[in-house]
């Protein structure tokens, strides 16, 4: 997967960095407010800060390359979630369930070193995550 070209230097290879896993609850999976994003995590996610916006968009990338359009939003209370695209996420992929450990990645250019998107993996038993 992730065989995107690099927009900034157009170099087709990507480097994955984990960023942190994530246990997912029911609200997570079945809630209308997306996946909670601790906040000790959120920096991990973006290294946009979200001191002056309440939410920025980021770009997932499926196991078959497909973008995923998501969204970190910051809401009222001061908590964040992974909002926009995840919902659907979850409904085509079957291996994102309640109770499931979910491995969030972000996705580099070894060439420039820019962030070229993010990507989720799933942990199994004894086994390395699978990404979805
Ligand atoms: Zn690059």
């Amino acid at each position: 997967m992730a065989a995107i070209a690099c927009p900034m230097c157009g170099l087709e290879t990507v480097e994955f960095r984990e960023a942190f896993k994530k246990r997912l609850s029911r609200e997570d999976i079945q809630g209308s407010h997306g996946v909670y994003i601790p906040l000790n995590d959120v920096a991990k996610l973006s290294e946009r800060r979200l001191a002056n916006e309440n939410e920025v968009n980021l770009l997932f990338y499926d196991v078959q390359n497909n973008p995923w359009e998501m969204r970190l939003h910051q809401s009222p209370q001061g908590k964040h979630f992974l909002t926009g695209g995840w919902r659907q996420f979850v409904r085509v992929k079957n291996l994102i369930t309640e109770g499931g450990t979910v491995t969030f990645y972000a996705l580099r250019c070894p060439g420039c070193m820019e962030n070229t998107g993010y990507t989720i993996g799933v942990l199994k038993l004894l086994g390395k995550p699978i990404i979805v």
